[in-house]
């Protein structure tokens, strides 16, 4: 059996073909799966877990609860855009949240799983921007605001989040090698699977001596993307 990878679907009202692709996938493959972890950004923007009852929302909750309701264990890990998802997130769908960064055993190996935000070192405005946003003083302040002056502040994020975008150059966006490196030194690990930069791709570099690999997972903006891992190996596939 194969354990799975995603990332960065980026589920919106605005995307309603890879939302349904995503449906699809689990009542699908993701049924065979020994367990699917979701790397982040499973959704475009999540402003609390009210966003659960909106109607592009409520079937991707109501299809992750069936497969987890079959025996499919679903781990989520917290994205830039939807590091929000709580608790009622996770009661409804049967998902567990799991930290960023976090080191799971996959067949006898130890693996960094990580959004991977944090590699991007380079863009010092983001980090910024993601250590204000992820403070709790913060998050508590903005969940308790009504639900359209949070779209209004999260609109207001993701314009200012396209402007910076444009005006930066691609490697500032991209992981920075010394935090790959210190990441997986760090924790151990000589694979580490992550998103975020939307450069799907497996890098194999030298850490200490070793032979390590970096798996990119891809995002859901043209077709499905996963890294599928078995006693084999791990390989990336596309959906369509
Ligand atoms: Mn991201």
């Amino acid at each position: 059996m194969s354990t799975f990878f995603i990332s960065d679907l980026h589920l919106s009202e605005q995307r309603p073909n890879i939302v349904a692709l995503f449906l699809k996938f689990l009542g699908s493959e993701a049924k065979e799966a020994e367990a699917l972890y979701i790397l982040g950004d499973l959704f475009e923007y999540w402003i609390g877990d009210e966003v659960g009852s909106l109607p592009h929302v409520k079937p991707v909750l109501d299809a992750l609860r069936s497969l987890t309701d079959s025996g499919v264990p679903v781990y989520i890990m917290h994205g830039n855009r939807d590091f929000l998802l709580g608790k009622q997130f996770a009661s409804a769908t049967g998902c567990q949240l799991i930290n960023d960064p976090v080191v799971i055993k996959l067949n006898g190996k130890n693996v960094l799983l990580m959004h991977g935000d944090t590699l991007c070192t380079d863009d010092t405005d983001y980090i910024k921007f993601r250590s204000f946003v992820r403070n709790p003083v913060w998050q508590a302040d903005f969940l308790g605001k009504s639900i359209d002056e949070r779209i209004a502040i999260a609109n207001n994020y993701r314009e200012m989040s396209k402007t910076a975008m444009n005006e930066k150059p691609a490697e500032i966006m991209d992981t920075n090698q010394e935090a790959v490196a210190d990441t997986m030194s760090k924790h151990g690990v000589q694979t580490l699977i992550h998103g975020h930069t939307h450069r799907p791709n497996k890098h194999e570099f030298e850490l200490a001596g070793n032979q390590v690999t970096r798996f990119v997972l891809g995002d859901w903006y043209e077709q499905g993307s996963m890294l599928v891992c078995n006693e084999q190996g791990c390989s990336l596939e596309n959906l369509r």
